[in-house]
């Protein structure tokens, strides 16, 4: 799926990666330098890398990755949850960090459950939504509808199953295209510009 925050562009043409079953976009590698850029890094360590989004979605938005090459949900096992964990931990010390300096911020942190960028990230975003960056229906739902899963859900999921098996083609694609909706209140908006202006009432 070319859904991607650097929506500003396409993309170069998709490159065929040898030894891959299909093509591998490589805007869709660019997580990798920016965990490598100082002007991105926020914090890390021998396990993970917290890392500025470089199109953020609301006020605050960071993507925590691990040092680890694992691809995606798909690729976890057992064997990762204490890994996931501290993500999650790094995950919230960022939040609690911004927090001390700005009153009233609250914060979520998971996944995308068909993310468009390579490395397992998992998105600290505070819950105002409120960015220029955020400018269509599919950036909406896919922060505002279960296409978000929570961080501890993925935990339980692998805990409990060993793995993290989401029906992406048939549950949570659909609901990048369910009508927009405020967030707050669940009220139906026509378009982006009037929900953009319809959750100033929320801030
Ligand atoms: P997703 O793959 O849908 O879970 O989200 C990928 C996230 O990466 C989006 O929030 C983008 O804004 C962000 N992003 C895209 N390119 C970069 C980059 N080069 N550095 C940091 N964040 C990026
Ligand atoms: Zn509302």
């Amino acid at each position: 799926m070319k859904r991607s925050g650097a929506s500003s562009s396409s993309g170069p043409p998709l490159k065929k990666v040898a030894g891959s079953a299909g093509a591998i976009a490589p805007w869709s590698m660019k997580l990798l330098d920016s965990m490598k850029d100082p002007k991105m890094i926020v914090r890390s360590d021998d396990l993970t890398v917290t890392i500025k989004d470089a199109y953020p979605k609301a006020k605050h938005h960071y993507l925590v990755l691990p040092q680890e090459n694992i691809s995606n949900l798909r690729a976890l096992n057992r064997a990762h949850l204490n890994l996931l964990e501290k993500m999650l931990k790094d995950g919230k010390a960022i939040a609690e960090n911004v927090k001390s300096k700005e009153e009233g911020l609250v914060f979520k942190y998971g996944y995308h459950a068909s993310p468009s960028m390579a490395r397992l990230h998992m998105h600290v975003i505070s819950k105002d939504l409120d960015s220029p960056c955020l400018k269509n229906k599919k950036h909406w739902n896919s922060f505002t509808t279960d296409f978000f899963v929570e961080a501890t859900k993925v935990i339980s999921l692998l805990h409990e199953t060993g793995k993290v098996e989401l029906d992406v083609k048939g549950v949570y694609e659909p609901l990048l295209k369910l009508p927009l909706k405020c967030h707050v209140c669940h009220v139906e908006l026509k378009n982006m510009p009037k929900l953009k202006d319809h959750i100033k009432r929320h801030m």
